[in-house]
């Protein structure tokens, strides 16, 4: 599943060659727009002028004022094609043809993600919790965060509304590096410990971006190149496999009905 660094670096790959004129937004499935603020048609002859992203969620923004943000869910695609290229991968629900020969697709064979044709981003956006690598996101921030919380840390770090844009993978890796059990009760993490991890999660998001993302199998990015960080990665994926510290075999557990993975040893 595209997360934070995922998204980032489709972001990086797109904003290089912006800005882009919408000669027309073709939509192949209906159910893949979640939600409609404006006709279709408003976007034909405007240029796209910057791309951003918010959590787990790709902005484009339009000249005059309307907004595409796009969603990847579990296997979201999101690149851009020559305009020749035939478009011969399945699961492509919407294309948008561009100008300088070019036309960016979106491909979703499960269709978690979707579309959103918004006006106003910032009440979309209004209850998504901080953005891990922004100076916001501190240890205060994080200890305020679980204060009082009984939950599995694992759990509260998925949490959008609390911290934006970390998935399994990176939730996972963040507390391996912390030295951090992910079923450890949230608010029995001491001051030192929620210091540790803040520093992990902001470590791993900006070397994965750095190796454009993890592709475990359906993550492409911007180009449709496959990212490198999964030959990285300390635990998530390596279950039964040496631990990088101690070299013990790595565990896996389910919490919150996801898989983590950890060290018994290392963590506590
Ligand atoms: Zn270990």
């Amino acid at each position: 599943m595209p997360e934070l660094p995922e998204v980032e670096t489709i972001k990086n790959n797109l904003q290089e060659i912006l800005p882009l004129r919408i000669k027309e937004l073709e939509l192949r499935r209906e159910d893949i727009l979640r939600c409609q603020d404006y006709a279709l048609k408003e976007l034909a002859g405007q240029s796209i002028e910057e791309a951003s992203r918010r959590g787990k969620y790709l902005i484009l923004a339009v000249n005059n004022g309307l907004f595409l943000v796009f969603h990847l869910g579990m296997s979201g695609r999101l690149y851009i094609q020559e305009e020749e290229n035939t478009i011969l991968e399945p699961h492509v629900h919407v294309i948008i043809h561009l100008d300088k020969r070019l036309k960016l697709l979106y491909q979703d064979a499960r269709r978690f993600g979707g579309l959103w044709l918004l006006k106003d981003i910032d009440s979309f956006f209004s209850r998504l919790g901080k953005e891990p690598l922004s100076e916001e996101f501190c240890p205060p921030y994080l200890e305020q965060v679980l204060q009082g919380r009984q939950t599995a840390i694992k759990n509260l770090l998925l949490n959008q509304n609390l911290i934006s844009g970390l998935g399994n993978i990176y939730a996972d890796e963040a507390l391996f590096m912390a030295g951090i059990r992910p079923d450890r009760q949230a608010a029995s993490l001491s001051v030192r410990e929620i210091e540790g991890l803040c520093c992990g999660i902001k470590e791993v998001l900006t070397k994965s971006i750095k190796y454009r993302g993890t592709t475990f199998r359906d993550y492409r990015d911007g180009k449709r190149q496959p990212g490198e960080f999964q030959n990285h990665l300390q635990v998530y994926g390596r279950f039964n496999q040496a631990c990088p510290n101690c070299g013990q075999p790595l565990k896996r557990t389910r919490i919150g009905g996801r898989s983590s993975h950890y060290c018994e040893k290392c963590q506590h």
